[in-house]
């Protein structure tokens, strides 16, 4: 997270650094309605450089997976960006129309003569009141997709559907942008930022619309079995590869399709790569989708498998590990242990498996990966003995502060163990997690 934190700190930097060095500053001491001018020019490029910063993370750009480290973390840099984007276009809007509500208020004195921000008018003036209206336009539409894309409780189906509609706000936006920013810009720092990030955005926004996002990742394969454990509605699939698979590491996800026209969803790939074609997922029903998997799934089934995604992948240190799994969040231990069975090293690590709903046989499916790695295991039936926090932690494994903590499970059990830990002297980057909520 600190990672990510990082880069949205330092990007909203680059932005106003450039936008500094591209404006004649003197004008930010002079009269309010100067100053106003300068700050819907500077609001407003705000909004459309996170905004496309969004769009960029939205396409999935893998090259830079390593530094945001991984898919899920920069699904919520796009989060963040698209929060910022949203609340610097209110701000750009209040500063556009406030002052006018004022003059018309009779609270403030409207201007002698158009402020002058120290800028030539922008290149496309004859476009300037459509850029205008269709910017407004756009506005209200993205208010009104970012209110859903946050209400938690509009069906993550519908909000795929309804998010895509970002892109075409986008390019609206981005007309508006260049119809109206002034001339003198685009030859200046701020210019040449915005023509790489509007041009490399555009570029993902038609991706996203054609639907070709993730094309050069997606792979083909077949359903060979699956077994479905009721006691905690965990369905595990096998899948084998028809096209060639780069591989993958240990913890590495997947966004799976078992049928034309449905949504792709990600799943941690649950099995260690052995270049034999063969991935296992184990896919637990928390909604809609996942709880009919069980009933629609057929052995040869086609599937869609596109990947692979994610960097929680144990690090490469060799040193000590303690990995906690809440529920379905075993998924990447499993995987690592497959990993570490195939390779034959040892490796000194602790597993605590928390579970709510304690299935027999999964448990064996557990188990037996377990003694296959030589991997220390509790099994935590909470139910049975109550939440794990970390105290528990610590009397079951009291060495845990010189191991590395990978954490994988319900965000709320992730977050208050992280806390925990950090104020015992755990430093923040000695904490793993993935995080499995994307929206
Ligand atoms: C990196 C990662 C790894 C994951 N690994 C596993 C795993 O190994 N096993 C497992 O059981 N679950 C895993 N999940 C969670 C799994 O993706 C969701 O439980 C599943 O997508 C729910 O789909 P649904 O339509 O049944 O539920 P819904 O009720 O429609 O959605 C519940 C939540 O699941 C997420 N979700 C739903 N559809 C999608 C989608 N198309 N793309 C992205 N997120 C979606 C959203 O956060 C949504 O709020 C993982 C999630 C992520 C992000």
């Amino acid at each position: 997270m600190a990672r990510i934190k990082l880069a949205f700190v330092v990007f909203a930097i680059m932005v106003i650094a450039a936008w500094l060095l591209s404006i004649n500053v003197s004008l930010l001491t002079g009269n309010f309605w100067s100053v106003r001018g300068l700050l819907v020019l500077l609001t407003g490029i705000l909004a459309i450089a996170f905004m496309s910063a969004a769009i960029l993370l939205a396409a999935r750009p893998v090259q830079i997976e390593e530094a945001l480290g991984g898919l899920d973390k920069f699904y919520r840099l796009h989060k963040w960006l698209g929060i910022a984007a949203v609340t610097t276009a209110v701000l750009h809007w209040l500063s556009e129309k406030a002052p006018k509500w004022l003059v018309q208020l009779g609270w403030l004195e409207r201007p002698k003569r158009s402020p002058n921000v120290g800028a030539e008018p922008p290149p496309l003036e004859s476009y300037r009141d459509l850029a205008v209206d269709l910017g407004e336009w756009a506005f209200y539409l993205l208010l009104v997709l970012a209110a859903l894309a946050l209400w938690r409780r509009f069906p993550y189906h519908l909000f795929f559907k309804t998010h895509r509609l970002m892109a075409l706000v986008f390019l609206v936006l981005c007309f508006h942008a260049v119809a109206l920013i002034p001339s003198s810009y685009w030859s200046a720092p701020i210019g040449w930022l915005l023509v790489a990030l509007l041009g490399a955005a555009a570029i993902a926004a038609g991706l996203s619309i054609f639907g070709r996002i993730g094309n050069s990742q997606r792979f083909t394969g077949e359903v060979t079995d699956f077994h479905f454990h009721e006691a905690n509605s965990v369905l595990n699939v096998g899948v084998k590869l028809t096209t060639a698979w780069p591989g993958h590491a240990a913890g590495q996800f997947a966004f799976l399709k078992f049928a034309d026209g449905e949504q792709a969803h990600p799943f941690t790939i649950s099995s260690g790569w052995a270049n034999t074609g063969r991935l296992a997922f184990s896919i637990k029903g928390l909604g809609d989708y996942t709880r009919r998997l069980p009933t629609m799934i057929k052995v040869g089934q086609p599937v869609t498998v596109e990947g692979p995604y994610g960097r929680f992948d144990f690090g490469s240190s060799t040193g000590a590990q303690l990995w906690i799994a809440g529920g379905v969040g075993i998924t990447p231990f499993l995987a690592r242990m497959e990993a570490i069975a195939l390779s034959g090293q040892k490796q000194d690590v602790d597993l605590i498996y928390s579970t709510g709903a304690a299935d027999d046989g999964f448990i064996d499916q557990v188990r037996s990966a377990v003694s296959a790695s030589g991997v220390r295991l509790r099994v935590v039936d909470t139910g049975q003995e109550g939440l794990v926090d970390l105290t528990k932690v610590a009397r079951w494994v009291p060495h845990w502060r010189e191991a590395d903590v990978w954490f994988c499970g319900p965000a709320k059990f992730g977050d208050s163990l992280f806390q925990a830990m950090r104020k015992d002297g755990l430093p923040d980057h000695r904490f793993h997690r993935e995080l499995f909520d994307m929206r």
